[in-house]
């Protein structure tokens, strides 16, 4: 059994050299009396909340730190070979937690979905159909509380999350402007996803600037993901009443002391709610998301971008690549295709 695994502990910006490829043999077979499954993992996902995984256990985070020495840990698309378990039998297809290796055994299947839904990519439930997607869907009709013709902004736009609520925003009948970092990004935002703007953020001196350019009357939405700079600029760009909803920080994550933020009095001038959400608090809606977002796709009223690094040895470059944006759409790393 090939595996990932985490050398090391990481502060800073995380290295290749940071994780390691390890061979290892494995009986392809449940353990007797386990309620577990053993499955046969197709695709991993590389999610910019794995840097905190990395981190020594107690730094800021809110989920555990990986083990050195063992595979890393995410969610994946996987078939089940063997399960212990009566829900789950051989031939099943899931998506969920699961291990940087060709074959896991998981002994816990509370966080495993199994997929109905066969007639999309299978790689999608890593992305759209996945975690990323329901923290879109969540992140903007739940948490942002969205009207029709508000001003929206979204940061790391082209991103599995962001070109997903981008789309959201668009059949709401919102003017939605999007940032990310190269100008092949903006260009899918405008031309592939729709968005009525975008900008190259690392093109601009001033992002205030830049974001009075585009919304002259200020935003009513803002879709958080970066944190940082662009944070401190949409504040001063707000709207009365707008509303915040911080879903990630990732400018933050390599960085052993975060950044200040200097214009939080907006959030009293301008009366704006900010409000942080886990995705993990909000997987009972995962149903009613799926049926209207594989009806979206169905219907050609949402497209999705992904981003395939070929093989398990790819998996290390392609999850550092997020924090350099080298991903173009949802990074997916294929194990192995059925
Ligand atoms: P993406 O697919 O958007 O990949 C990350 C992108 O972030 C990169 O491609 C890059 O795009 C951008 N980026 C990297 N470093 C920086 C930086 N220093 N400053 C600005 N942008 C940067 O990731 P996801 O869509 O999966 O995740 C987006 C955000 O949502 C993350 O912050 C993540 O942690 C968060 N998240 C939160 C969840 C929750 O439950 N709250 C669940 C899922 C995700 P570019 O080229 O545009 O810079």
């Amino acid at each position: 059994n090939k595996q990932i695994i985490l050398r090391d502990y990481v502060s800073g910006f995380p290295k290749e050299s940071d994780m390691a490829l390890k061979t290892s043999t494995m009986r392809l077979k449940v353990p007797e009396g386990s309620k577990g499954v053993l499955v046969k993992n197709l695709y991993l996902s590389c999610d910019p909340y794995m840097r905190s995984r990395m981190r020594k256990p107690g730094a800021l985070s809110y989920i555990d730190s990986f083990t050195p020495g063992s595979a890393i840990i995410g969610y994946g698309v996987a078939k089940v070979l063997d399960s212990g378990h009566p829900d789950f039998k051989e031939g099943d297809l899931i998506w969920g937690m699961t291990g940087w290796e060709e074959y896991s055994l998981i002994p816990e299947t509370e966080a495993l979905f199994k997929i109905h839904y066969t007639d999309v990519p299978l790689s999608y439930y890593t992305g759209i159909l996945g975690m990323p997607g329901v923290t879109a869907y969540v992140g903007f009709y739940e948490i942002c509380s969205p009207k029709k013709g508000e001003y929206v902004f979204i940061s790391a736009a082209s991103g599995a999350v962001g070109q997903l609520v981008g789309q959201f925003a668009k059949l709401m009948g919102c003017y939605v402007v999007g940032s990310a970092g190269t100008n092949e990004k903006v260009d899918l935002l405008k031309n592939k996803f729709g968005f009525d703007e975008a900008f190259n953020y690392k093109e601009e001196n001033n992002l205030d600037a830049a974001l009075k350019r585009y919304f002259p009357e200020g935003i009513d939405i803002y879709f958080e993901n970066v944190g940082g700079k662009m944070l401190d600029a949409v504040l001063l760009n707000m709207r009365l009443h707008g509303r915040i909803a911080v879903c990630g920080m990732i400018s933050q994550y390599n960085l052993d002391q975060l950044e200040g933020v200097h214009n939080l009095f907006s959030l009293i001038s301008k009366r704006i709610r900010m409000e942080g959400f886990i995705i993990f608090e909000y997987y009972h809606l995962y149903p009613k998301f799926l049926d209207l977002v594989w009806q979206y796709i169905k219907e050609g009223k949402i497209v999705y971008v992904e981003d395939k690094a070929e093989g398990l040895e790819s998996g290390p470059a392609a999850l550092i690549g997020l924090y350099t944006g080298s991903n173009v759409g949802k990074q997916v790393v294929v194990v192995a295709r059925e």
